[in-house]
């Protein structure tokens, strides 16, 4: 189902097809001295004018040498996403759908406003193969991974447009890593994406208001452990038992939940950082006080947060959302037992605003009708 390879950087930079949202600082200087053999400093350029002044052609640095400008047209374009459709929603947030420039791939990707904040939700696939009850990004299966250059290219796009909106420059305060596709199963690079927002010279996201957020893939939880990042980490656990998880959470066949909270604890031990767990609460499925009770119990075994997230409909998946009783008291007997709990909603409920529902309706309308043939 997945796979949480070993790979270097310059491996990855070598084997995906250059582009120039792909590269880290440490790429670009590499590319300038030892590549080209440029002074060091031509990095820094290429940083400021891609990320902090928005330059989508090569011909607009005019700072860089003529002669090095064609070259980077030609060897490593900047390649931005195409916006192709805008789905704002009442409470504020926009989604956004987008096509990938290499084969016009559609990935979604929001933007949700808060008090001071804006969070960008990102994808990393297009689609997903985990299959999760109750997503929509599932339900047609993984098209491919995204390439650093298009999980990058999703945070540019939402700058641009940011801005035109804005009057003036605006990026994402936060990133969450939460959108289309589970971001262990494409590790590298998801992890080199966001080294690239964390860069300084560049747009600068501090990496405490980056979160990634796993189905549980404990391999990929346990290689984040030892990376020495400061990336918040989030776990969608969405059942207190095994035996309910592995029905909404195929994930869990594979690495039951007792591994997934064994490496979480380990993760913590390492890291210093709590992890956070999102569940959502479906209507007399996991919103029971039972269910509390056995979420409590699993917990106990580290410190941590949980995040509550009534569920919003999608379609394909029959479930309903609790009611608002049941929810608070699910909260409650959380905090009671000393768990630091919030409860969310999700935001854009009136815009197909859970992940991939946007996506799976395009991909529908494009799809010939059932028995028929074009
Ligand atoms: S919730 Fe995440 S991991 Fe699960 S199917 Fe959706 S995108 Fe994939």
């Amino acid at each position: 189902m997945t796979t949480v390879t070993t790979m270097n950087e310059t491996d990855q930079t070598n084997s995906e097809k250059r582009s120039a949202y792909g590269l880290t600082l440490a790429d670009w200087q590499r590319e300038m001295t030892e590549v080209r053999k440029l002074p060091k400093f031509r990095a820094d350029q290429i940083m400021k004018g891609l990320y902090c002044e928005q330059k989508t052609s090569w011909d607009a640095f005019t700072t860089l040498p003529t002669s090095l400008r064609a070259e980077l047209t030609e060897q490593i374009p900047i390649e931005p996403m195409q916006l192709t459709q805008e789905n704002p929603s009442r409470d504020g947030t926009n989604k956004l759908l987008l096509a990938c420039p290499s084969d016009g791939e559609k990935i979604e990707t929001v933007l949700i406003p808060s008090k001071g904040r804006m969070t960008q939700c990102i994808s990393t696939q297009a689609g997903c193969a985990f299959r999760c009850a109750f997503c929509a990004s599932g339900q047609l299966g993984k098209s491919r991974d995204l390439t650093t250059a298009e999980i990058v290219g999703q945070v540019m796009e939402s700058i641009r447009l940011l801005t035109v909106q804005n009057g003036s420059f605006m990026r994402p305060s936060n990133i969450v890593v939460m959108g289309m596709g589970e971001p262990f199963d494409n590790y590298d690079n998801v992890l080199r994406a966001l080294k690239i927002l964390n860069e300084q010279k560049g747009l600068d996201i501090g990496a405490r208001h980056i979160t990634i957020s796993s189905c549980g893939v404990v391999p990929g939880i346990q290689r984040l452990a030892t990376e020495g990042l400061q990336f918040e980490l989030s776990i969608s656990l969405h059942a207190p038992t095994q035996e309910l998880r592995r029905e909404l959470m195929p994930v869990s066949r594979r690495w039951p939940l007792d591994e997934l909270i064994d490496a979480c604890a380990a993760y913590t031990e390492a890291t210093g950082r709590l992890v956070t767990f999102e569940y959502t609460l479906i209507d007399r499925l996991n919103d029971q006080p039972q269910d509390a009770r056995a979420l409590i119990a699993l917990l106990r075994r580290l410190p941590c947060k949980v995040n509550l997230i009534p569920l919003s409909p999608v379609e394909g998946f029959p479930g309903r959302r609790p009611e608002e009783r049941a929810c608070l008291a699910f909260l409650d007997l959380l905090m009671k037992a000393r768990i630091p709990t919030t409860m969310r909603n999700s935001r854009g409920r009136d815009v197909n605003a859970a992940c991939g529902q946007l996506r799976l309706r395009r991909l529908k309308e494009e799809l010939p009708p059932q028995g028929g043939k074009e």
